[in-house]
């Protein structure tokens, strides 16, 4: 893994790719939003200089492993990232910049619990005041969700928070649907959204397979675009609803690269070290 993957798939103008070296950052305080989703917001001299206008973005997280207090982090050599030995070598996972303050140089990250075992969910489940993390980025397209008279945003819990930066930064006037589809009721949020794109929350139902998806089957039902309006969409959460939403976009709307933002955050069944080198395969698909 390259580090940091500033710019793991244009869709749009990116923004040119500024190294920085990964931060050490510290725990400030922690948050439960529902029972499925913990707010971690971090601080450190280390993070002054953030970008304030990249929420929503990708970021590397570095967590420390079992036998560390804090994680070892690689360094920007002249060629790339020179990393520590491999048994000093930190845990490696992607989430997205919630919200980055300036004035409080605090950044907010919120984690899926979806289990104490695996490394960043186990991690942000015992996450305390005080623990390190290491953070590199942000990268990734910028903007996430190109330019259109309409929008399709969609996505699984794990894309909520890339969503919830959206919908505060888009114009008043964007329209279109935005669809979170969760597990159980109790796991929605309030969310802030000035924008006429109207929110809809669907409950996954579990028995059926990726091609009839929630996600996709809300998007089926939702009446877009108007006669004569562009449209671009924003796609994120687990690979095998995210693969079927983008495979219809494409088909239906005929959605590029260029307006299709389409990145499968995560694989049932798959941990990140079995699933990276896929995800990375399926975004450098051309269309
Ligand atoms: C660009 C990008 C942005 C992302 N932003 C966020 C974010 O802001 N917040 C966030 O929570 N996640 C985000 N993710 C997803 C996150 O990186 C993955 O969920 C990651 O696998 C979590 O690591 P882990 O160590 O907890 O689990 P892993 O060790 O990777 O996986 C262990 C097991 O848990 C399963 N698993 C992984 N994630 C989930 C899940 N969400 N629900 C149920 N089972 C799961 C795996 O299939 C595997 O069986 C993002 C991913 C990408 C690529």
């Amino acid at each position: 893994m390259s580090l940091p993957e500033v710019a793991e798939r244009p869709i749009a103008a990116a923004a040119p790719a500024k190294r920085t070296p990964p931060r050490l950052l510290q725990v400030v305080r922690t948050q439960f939003l529902s029972d499925a989703m913990r707010r971690i917001t971090l601080s450190g001299e280390d993070l002054h200089g953030f970008p304030q206008d990249r929420n929503g973005a990708h970021i590397k997280v570095f967590l420390p492993r079992a036998d560390q207090r804090k994680p070892v982090l690689p360094t920007l050599g002249k060629n790339g990232p020179i990393w520590p030995e491999a048994h000093l070598r930190p845990i490696t996972r992607t989430y997205s910049v919630r919200r980055y303050c300036v004035q409080k140089n605090e950044l907010d990250i919120d984690f899926v619990l979806h289990g104490a075992d695996s490394p960043a969910s186990g991690w942000a489940v015992n996450a305390m005041p005080g623990d390190y993390l290491g953070v590199a980025g942000p990268g990734g397209p910028d903007p996430l969700l190109s330019p259109a008279d309409q929008h399709f945003i969609a996505g699984d819990l794990t894309a909520l928070p890339a969503v919830c930066a959206l919908l505060e930064c888009l114009p008043q006037h964007s329209k279109g649907h935005a669809i979170i589809e969760i597990d159980r009721e109790d796991y929605r949020q309030p969310v802030v959204n000035h924008t006429q794109i109207q929110l809809h929350w669907v409950l996954r139902n579990p028995k059926v397979n990726a091609q009839e998806n929630t996600l996709l089957q809300a998007i089926k039902s939702a009446q877009l675009p108007l006669p004569g309006q562009s449209l671009s969409a924003f796609v994120a959460g687990e690979n095998g609803s995210v693969l079927a939403v983008r495979d219809y976009l494409r088909g239906m709307y005929g959605l590029q690269k260029r307006n299709l933002y389409a990145v499968p955050y995560w694989n049932r069944g798959q941990n990140e070290e079995t699933y990276h080198q896929e995800r990375h395969r399926i975004m450098d698909q051309e269309y």
